[in-house]
């Protein structure tokens, strides 16, 4: 060619064409090629979650899409907390991390957040109503022990374990989903408190009380009660309804309790509505067990015993997770590698503690997503 004409100085490639867009009711899906077949599988507080065929490994997975999760310093906090702990935490009994991506190609463009995790079969509340024999919730209850256990050792309390955030799968394995409100154990740190969905909301939290690791443990034993009853245990229409529902099915606790809390709300305690004390076996009686098995009895009054150690009101009364582990309603199933897995590196939560403009919350969890 005559001239001296300059080498070209290269082209930009359009990057969407490595991307699929599809419409998931509201949402737009902007996913790399690999995930085709697109479905939805629910919502959360964050976003939109789709289950998809990746055609690389040949596996069905859950893609949960966290739009603008920079918009305001909540959703920022949560996501970059979600993204961080899930990278770090690696449990059988808690949701894998398969891939992060965004369809952004600069932090200029940045919007949204796609997690790619294990896709399980359903959340836990579809489980509620079925008939379990005692294996089934036994195993089911030694999971979700194995991987709260985890998080614990990580300094991690969950504080948000309801049965919308375990998963299930119809081999009756179960992982823990989401880490939203997770933040690191702290003794001389108090907690915000209010932050647990209510139903599932420990004595010490809707009453405002320093809590530590075994706030779960309410948790649990809710979730554990509901999967028995076939309904929630402490449907409570607000914070204050939530203490009266927990008193009147529990009984009001005895004094001690009440030498904890501040001035105001101990007034308020003190002064409600006494109710009594009832049995385990007057709010779990037989007829919400399994029957026909020649053990069934045994494990029934076993069942019974444990429920009764978890949804103790006192903090201090209630059995801690190595306590619940070793029950021998659970025990059964104790296999180390599961309850004493490697812990992951403690949590840094200094991050979720800082006072950081939101543009840098987009860099920050921009930097997350480039880094898997
Ligand atoms: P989330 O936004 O994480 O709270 O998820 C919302 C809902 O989507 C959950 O309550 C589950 O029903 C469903 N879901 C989320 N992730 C998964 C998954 N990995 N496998 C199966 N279902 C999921």
């Amino acid at each position: 060619m005559a001239g001296n004409i300059e080498a070209p100085k290269g082209f930009h490639i359009e990057r969407v064409k490595q991307k699929s867009h599809e419409k998931i009711g509201e949402a737009i899906f902007i996913v790399r090629d690999r995930y085709v077949d697109l479905q939805s599988i629910g919502s959360g507080a964050q976003g939109v979650v789709c289950s998809a065929m990746d055609k690389k490994t040949n596996t069905r997975v859950a893609i949960k899409k966290l739009s603008k999760p920079f918009a305001n310093e909540t959703y920022a906090k949560r996501a970059f907390r979600e993204l961080r702990l899930m990278k770090m935490v690696n449990h059988k009994n808690i949701i894998g991390l398969l891939n992060l991506f965004t369809p952004a190609s600069s932090l200029k463009d940045f919007n949204d957040v796609y997690i790619v995790m294990e896709l399980m079969d359903a959340d836990l509340r579809r489980v509620i109503g079925v008939d379990l024999d005692h294996d089934r919730m036994s195993y089911l209850l030694y999971q979700l022990l194995c991987g709260i256990k985890h998080l614990h050792m990580s300094n991690i309390i969950h504080r948000d374990l309801k049965p919308s955030n375990i998963v299930v799968k119809e081999d009756c394995s179960l992982k823990i989903l989401d880490f939203g409100l997770a933040r690191a154990a702290d003794s001389t740190f108090q907690m915000t408190p209010y932050v647990v969905t209510r139903y599932y909301r420990a004595p010490e939290v809707i009453v405002g009380m320093k809590y530590t690791e075994n706030v779960d443990m309410w948790s649990v034993g809710c979730i554990f009660a509901e999967i028995v009853k076939g309904e929630i245990l402490f449907p409570g229409r607000d914070y204050i309804d939530q203490w009266n529902k927990v008193t009147q099915v529990l009984g009001t606790p005895g004094v001690e309790f009440f030498k904890y809390l501040n001035p105001s709300v101990r007034m308020y305690c003190e002064n409600h509505t006494r109710y009594p004390v009832k049995t385990m076996l007057e709010l779990f009686p037989d007829k919400y067990f399994p029957k026909g098995n020649p053990d069934d009895s045994v494990r029934t009054d076993q069942a019974r015993n444990l429920l009764g150690k978890m949804l103790k009101i006192d903090p201090l009364d209630r059995c801690s997770v190595d306590a619940a582990l070793r029950h021998p309603y659970v025990c059964i199933w104790w296999d180390k590698s599961e309850v004493d897995a490697p812990p992951p590196p403690k949590y840094d939560h200094s991050v979720d503690e800082k006072a950081v403009p939101l543009s840098q919350w987009k860099e920050l969890i921009y930097n997350e997503v480039q880094v898997m």
